[in-house]
């Protein structure tokens, strides 16, 4: 796989590791985002998109996915480039004190700083318990929808009554053959107007909705092929399954960041205040992931604590340039 090289590598594509990229632009440093999932905008996009935030200077209020819209289009021009949907898993030291970052499906980027902005750390799904389930995990059982395309025309089971099992069966509902969803209740927990759409859907034919019923079991021969499913009388019905993707949500944990060799303070790196800064030279942490006296988990210190790691990276970056403080209105926006 071809190596990717970039400046500054940013672990974590929430709304700290993004705006880390306008002040990295502004120094011209490139950056290149990684996140374990298949969006940009952390916390925001996953837990809570449409919630209201009122603490972002200069708004008095904005929706959380809005700020993230708004936080890509500040740093469109310094043109970063993005690897989602995958887990950094390790980063390596080089002779020359670069650093190369390693994912779970094998890319590979080679970085002079590496800063990690991984918030709570990674998301992990929350597994029913279905018999047989990690038997079929990356074969026909996924617990996000990284590529729809995956599942055209194809014959697709999702399992979950938030946000997520609403908007995925809706939009699945134009891509695979046949579209089941099973929930245990018979009202939804996600918004309404999908909850709407959902049962508008089932009404005129276009999904198959199951409800006050459970997945119980799974099976296939190296790929699945059936979801058995019980309902209320607990009666068990195979259904023909290409894919099953239960959505119970996700929980944050540390992961591999713990196993790189940085100081860790209950789940958090610990960081001088000065530049955010870890133990290890050309290691930085912003944002949630980092502690110190006073931390505050509040996306506006994340912001500033981006803006004074940037200062301090320029010198891995480019160490025969001595920086000169400047206001934006005296360079402008300047892209590469
Ligand atoms: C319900 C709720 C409401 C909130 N309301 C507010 C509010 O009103 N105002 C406010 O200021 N703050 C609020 N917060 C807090 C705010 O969301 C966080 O401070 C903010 O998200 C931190 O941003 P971040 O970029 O540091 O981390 P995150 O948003 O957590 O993003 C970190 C990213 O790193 C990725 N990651 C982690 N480890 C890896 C790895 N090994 N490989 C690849 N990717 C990795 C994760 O997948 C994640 O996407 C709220 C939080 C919650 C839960």
């Amino acid at each position: 796989m071809e190596m990717i090289s970039t400046d500054i590598c940013i672990i974590g594509a929430g709304p700290v590791g993004l705006f880390a990229v306008f002040e990295a632009g502004l120094l011209k440093m490139r950056c290149h985002l990684m996140d374990a999932l298949p969006q940009v905008g952390g916390q925001l996009s996953e837990i809570y998109p449409h919630k209201p935030i009122y603490d972002i200077p200069g708004y008095p209020t904005v929706k959380a996915q809005e700020l993230v819209d708004n936080l890509l289009d500040q740093i469109d021009p310094f043109k970063p480039t993005f690897t989602l949907g995958e887990r950094v898993e390790q980063i390596t030291r080089q002779e020359d004190q670069s650093f190369i970052v390693t994912t779970n499906e094998h890319t590979k980027v080679h970085c002079k700083v590496i800063v990690i902005a991984g918030g709570l750390g990674c998301f992990e799904p929350r597994k029913p318990t279905i018999e047989r389930l990690e038997d079929f995990e990356g074969r026909g059982v996924a617990y996000m929808v990284k590529n729809p395309e995956l599942f055209r025309n194809k014959q697709v089971v999702l399992a979950g009554g938030g946000d997520s099992a609403l908007d995925w069966t809706i939009f699945l509902s134009e891509v695979a053959e046949k579209v089941t969803l099973v929930h245990r209740g018979d009202t939804f927990r996600g918004a309404p107007d999908s909850a709407e759409k959902v049962f508008n859907l089932a009404k005129e034919g276009k999904i198959n909705l199951l409800l006050k019923s459970n997945v119980v079991r799974i099976g296939g021969n190296g790929h699945l092929k059936e979801v058995f499913i019980a309902d209320q009388a607990n009666e068990v019905t195979a259904l023909e399954a290409d894919h099953l993707i239960p959505l119970f949500g996700l929980s944050p944990k540390l992961g591999p960041i713990a196993e790189w060799g940085l100081n860790i303070d209950k789940s958090a790196i610990v960081v001088n205040t000065e530049d955010y800064s870890t133990n290890v030279p050309g290691i930085y942490a912003i944002g949630d992931i980092n502690t110190y006296p006073g931390k505050l988990k509040l996306i506006l210190c994340g912001f500033h604590e981006a803006a004074l790691m940037c200062h301090s990276a320029f010198k891995f970056v480019y160490p025969d340039q001595r920086l000169s403080f400047k206001y934006t209105t005296v360079n402008g926006v300047n892209a590469f």
